[in-house]
C-alpha cells in the first residue's frame, strides 16, 4: 500500500526562498577580488539571485546547460549556485588550481556553454583562449567600473542583473534533475565528474545541518575556507542559509594572517577547511598569543587531521570536528563531534576519539569488507576497504561508463578506495587510501599513522610517508619531513620517536628533511607527485 502524502520535489531554490523569509537579516560578508569588503544578507541576496536567474534566461540559458565558474568564495559565486540550478541548469564549479591540461579536459568533457570568471582568473582565460571551445561565452564576475578591457568579448556580470526583475517564480521539475557538477581533483588519474541532483543536494544540506549542530545554528557566522569549487564547500552554501547561519567568504587571501584578521573582525564562530590552511592560522595564533575573538569551532576534513593540530585547537577551547568524505558523497560522510556523554572527557580522551574520522552522519551507511568482499565486523581491529551508500552518494560518473563500472560492488555500494577500521561505537578510522598504503613484504603499513606520530613535535610543520619500491620488500616507507620555519629538526630524534610507537618493520628506511611538500589542487599533500620524485630512491641505493 502506498502512503498518501504529497510528493513535492526537493528543489535547491526552496532553500534560498525559505532563508529570505525566515532568516532575512543573516549576513553574507565577502572579501571581494576587487579588494574591498561587501556586506549583504539572505533577503537581498535572494532578490539578486532572481535577477541573475532572469538574466541567464534572457541570454538563452536552458535547462540542462552546463554553466561553469572559475571563482573564489564570494557572494557572486554564491548567487550563481542558486540562479543556475534554480532554472534547471547545472552549476559546474571548476578548480582554478588544476593543471592547464585538466582544465581544458573538464571544460570540454562537461560541454560548458558559459564560463563565469573572477577578475583574478582572467590571465588563465587569456592564456587558454585559443584552446578552449570556440562557443564558450565568458562572463567576468565584476561591475562595469572594474571590467578589464578587450577581454575576449566577455560580458559583465552586473550587466546581466541590471534592469531584471528581482522576483522569479522558480519552475518545478523532477527532484532528480542535475543541479551541480564537480570533478575530483584527479589526485589519481583523469578527473571524474560527480553530477549532484536537487534531491541529493537538499538532503545533504539537511543531513549536514542536523549532524553539525555546534556550527550550524542561527546567528553563528561560518567561514568556508574550503572553496566553493571543492565539493560545494562541503555543503555550507546550502546548509548555512537553511539554518540561518551567516557566511563569511574569504576571497583569494587564505594565508594565516589574512584569515586571522577576517575572523577577528567578523567574529567568526566556526571555520571549515583542509589541514594545510590551519597550519597558517595556528602559526598566526601563536604569534598573536590569542585566537580570533569568538572562534569556537573548526571543521577539518579533506585529509587526515594530525592529532597535534587537534590538540592545538582543543587546548585553546576551540572544538574540533574532524570530518571525512568524498566528492562522490556530496561530500560529508562522518564527523567527530563528541556525543553529550563524552563532552567532559579529558583532553587525552578527546584526542583519541577525534584523531579518528568520526561517526556516520544520518543518510550515510558504511561497511568494510575484506579482499573477497566479505563484510567485516566493527570491532576497531578488522581492516578492510570502505564502501558507502546513502541519500547523497553518486550512482555513476558523468559520461564515464568505464569508471562507473569499477566503482560499485554487486550490491550497489560505492567503493571509496579508502582502507579503514570501524569500532563498536561506530567510529571510523581511515588508515589510508588503498593506493597510499605501503605494502612491505606482504604486510600493510599505514602512512597516516606514521605521519600522525611524526607531526607531534612542535618543530615539525608537515610531513608525508610514502611507499617507495624496494627490490626485496616490494615497497618500503620513506618519510619526508618539513621543519617549521627557522627550526632545526634532528632526524635521529624523529626516528627515535617513531620507534617508540611502531614495530621495527613498520619504520621508514629513511627520513629526509625537505623545504616543502607538493600540494594537489584542493590543498592536500600530493603523494602522487612525491612517489614520482622518489620512485627510484631505494632501488638506486641498493
Ligand atoms: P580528491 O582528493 O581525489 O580530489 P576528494 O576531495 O573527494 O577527492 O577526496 C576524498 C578522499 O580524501 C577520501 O577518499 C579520503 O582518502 C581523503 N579524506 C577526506 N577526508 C579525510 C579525513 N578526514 N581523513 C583522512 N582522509 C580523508
Amino acid at each position: 500500500m502506498q502512503g498518501m502524502m504529497m510528493n513535492r520535489p526537493l528543489k535547491i531554490s526552496d532553500i534560498i526562498t525559505f532563508s529570505a523569509e525566515n532568516h532575512p537579516d543573516s549576513e553574507i560578508v565577502s572579501v571581494r577580488t576587487e579588494g574591498d569588503i561587501h556586506r549583504t544578507n539572505y533577503l537581498e541576496t535572494s532578490k539578486r539571485i532572481a535577477q541573475l536567474a532572469n538574466g541567464l534566461e534572457t541570454i538563452g540559458v536552458k535547462p540542462g546547460d552546463r554553466i561553469a565558474t572559475l571563482a573564489w568564495n564570494g557572494y557572486r559565486h554564491f548567487e550563481l549556485y542558486y540562479a543556475i540550478s534554480g532554472i534547471g541548469a547545472v552549476c559546474h564549479t571548476i578548480n582554478p588550481r588544476l593543471s592547464t591540461e585538466q582544465l581544458l579536459y573538464i571544460t570540454k568533457h562537461a560541454e560548458d556553454t558559459l564560463l563565469f570568471v573572477d577578475i583574478t582568473f582572467v590571465p588563465i582565460l587569456e592564456a587558454l583562449k585559443d584552446r578552449l571551445p570556440k562557443n564558450l561565452q565568458f562572463i567576468i564576475m565584476t561591475d562595469q567600473k572594474n571590467m578589464p578591457k578587450n577581454i575576449l568579448n566577455a560580458l559583465c556580470y552586473e550587466d546581466l542583473l541590471n534592469n531584471q526583475p528581482n522576483f522569479i517564480n522558480w519552475p518545478d521539475f523532477s527532484e532528480d534533475t542535475a543541479a551541480g557538477l564537480c570533478y575530483t581533483s584527479g589526485t589519481t588519474g583523469e578527473p571524474k565528474g560527480t553530477l549532484f541532483s536537487h534531491r541529493s543536494t537538499v538532503l545533504h544540506a539537511m543531513m549536514v545541518t542536523i549532524s553539525l549542530p555546534n556550527a550550524l545554528k542561527e546567528g553563528n557566522k561560518i567561514l568556508p575556507v574550503v572553496p566553493l569549487f571543492h565539493v560545494n564547500a562541503w555543503g555550507l552554501p546550502y546548509a548555512a542559509p537553511l539554518c540561518g547561519a551567516g557566511l563569511i567568504f574569504p576571497g583569494p587571501k587564505l594565508d594565516g594572517e589574512s584569515l586571522f584578521s577576517l575572523m577577528d573582525r567578523e567574529k567568526v564562530y566556526s571555520a571549515w577547511g583542509v589541514p594545510t590552511v590551519w597550519l597558517g592560522l595556528l602559526k598566526e595564533i601563536s604569534i598573536k598569543k590569542r585566537s580570533p575573538k569568538n572562534f569556537k569551532d573548526v571543521v577539518i576534513g579533506g585529509s587526515a587531521a594530525p592529532s597535534s593540530m587537534i590538540e592545538a585547537f582543543e587546548s585553546l577551547s576551540i572544538n574540533v570536528c574532524h570530518a571525512w568524505g568524498m566528492t562522490e558523497m556530496s561530500p560529508i560522510g562522518t564527523q567527530s563531534n563528541l556525543p553529550i556523554r563524552l563532552k567532559n572527557s579529558s583532553l587525552e580522551e578527546k584526542l583519541k576519539i577525534k584523531t579518528k574520522q568520526g561517526r556516520r552522519v544520518f543518510g550515510v551507511e558504511l561497511k568494510i569488507v575484506d579482499s573477497e568482499g566479505v563484510i567485516l565486523t566493527h570491532d576497531g581491529q578488522n581492516q578492510g576497504e570502505l564502501f558507502v551508500r546513502g541519500y547523497a552518494i553518486t550512482k555513476g560518473y558523468f559520461k564515464n561508463q568505464e569508471a562507473t563500472n569499477n566503482a560499485f560492488d554487486a550490491d550497489g555500494w560505492f567503493g571509496t578506495g579508502d582502507v579503514a577500521t570501524i569500532d563498536a561505537d561506530g567510529y571510523l578510522n581511515i588508515l589510508d587510501r588503498s593506493k597510499d598504503l605501503i605494502k612491505s613484504g606482504g604486510e600493510w603499513i599505514s602512512s597516516l599513522d606514521l605521519e600522525n606520530i611524526t607531526m607531534s613535535p612542535p618543530d615539525i610543520l608537515s610531513c608525508a610517508a610514502i611507499a617507495v619500491s624496494h627490490p626485496k620488500w616490494d615497497e618500503r616507507p620513506l618519510l619526508l619531513v618539513v621543519p617549521q620555519e627557522g627550526k632545526v629538526v634532528d632526524i635521529n630524534s624523529v626516528a627515535a620517536l617513531l620507534s617508540n610507537h611502531f614495530a621495527k618493520w613498520q619504520l621508514p628506511d629513511d627520513i629526509l628533511l625537505i623545504e616543502s611538500l607538493p600540494l594537489t589542487a584542493t590543498g592536500k599533500v600530493s603523494k602522487l607527485s612525491l612517489r614520482k620524485i622518489y620512485k627510484n630512491y631505494y632501488s638506486e641505493r641498493v
